[in-house]
């Protein structure tokens, strides 16, 4: 349990952000108490750390986004930058236990306790369409994806809760009580991503759980309000499923990675089991759009997502 080596120094002199106000601590000391070698794979922009069965990289460079990281070559956002400083890097202590703490060292649940039952969410529905891109509306997709999945998933012996099975608008907070209803082990929502005209060659898949108390989302707006909710009971458990997820899309999709993110989506901050919600890429990049209206493609998604889970229910299995 790496978690109790720490040192929890506070660095009274580390600039903070905003209203968070995170702990420091050195990421080379960190690595010496865990046995990492350190080494830069580029000096004062990216460094590496190494051992045995794990790689983490972080980028140091300010000037760019000081919160992208990879984990065993899976592309993974901070909850704060990397600060460094003449010389030395130092990583936020709530990343330590609540970024790289469950990957490398995944929490697992009582003997006995097993993940039979999942509750695919298919994003939007009804009168809420979602994005739109030419004729086609992201609802449809969501549905046909969760389709594809809970027939994979029975295949495989799951049991599956299905939020939705037609065109039908569900209000959010439903969502998560129909999981909760049905005694669900995890909430996987299924969406698909759009920007703007003029944009469209943005690409790839994002996997996002919720933040953990007292850090900001990865795509934060105005977000004010940073306290704990019913989610963050699982926070360990969030982003173990989130990062096996998106290296699933990596080994089983030719996809961009876009990383694993944090939001405070509805959804997320309600569900009371481990709960993710996938992004699955972009309607608006026009190969990517593509392949999300083909049912071949979508079967391959199926497989990822399904891989992903079973990943997690090996992993946390006590
Ligand atoms: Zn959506």
């Amino acid at each position: 349990m790496f978690a109790l080596l720490l040192a929890p120094w506070i660095l009274g002199a580390v600039p903070r952000s905003g209203n968070a106000r995170p702990n420091y601590v050195s990421l080379g000391e960190w690595a010496r108490a865990n046995v990492f070698s350190v080494h830069w794979l580029e000096r004062d922009k990216t460094l590496e750390l190494q051992r045995r069965s794990a790689r983490l990289t972080f980028n140091v460079d300010s000037r760019t986004d000081a919160r992208r990281a990879q984990i065993n070559g899976v592309q993974v956002f901070l909850a704060f930058p990397i600060l460094y400083q003449n010389g030395h890097a130092y990583i936020s202590q709530i990343d330590l236990s609540e970024t790289l703490g469950p990957v490398l060292s995944p929490p697992t649940n009582p003997r006995g306790f097993n993940i039979d039952t999942i509750c695919l969410d298919a994003g939007h529905g009804g009168n809420d369409p979602g994005y739109q891109v030419g004729s086609n509306d992201e609802k449809k997709y969501t549905l046909l994806l969760a389709q594809e999945v809970r027939a994979q998933l029975k295949a495989a012996g799951f049991n599956v809760v299905m939020t939705r099975n037609t065109d039908v608008k569900i209000q959010l907070e439903d969502r998560t009580a129909i999981a909760r209803k049905h005694g669900a082990d995890l909430f996987v929502c299924l969406h698909f991503n759009a920007v703007e005209q003029g944009r469209n060659e943005v690409k790839g898949t994002e996997i996002f759980c919720l933040t953990p108390a007292g850090a900001t989302s990865t795509n934060a707006r105005g977000e004010g309000d940073t306290r704990w909710v019913t989610g963050n009971r699982n926070d360990e458990k969030n982003m173990l499923l989130a990062y096996l997820m998106q290296k699933s899309y990596e080994k089983n999709l030719a996809i961009e990675d876009r990383g694993v993110k944090r939001a405070r989506f509805q959804v997320l901050r309600e569900a009371t089991m481990p709960a993710i919600l996938i992004e699955g890429g972009f309607m608006s990049h026009p190969a990517e759009g593509r392949k999300i209206y083909d049912s071949a493609y979508r079967k391959q998604m199926a497989k990822a997502i399904v891989e992903g889970i079973q990943a997690y229910k090996k992993a946390v299995k006590g």
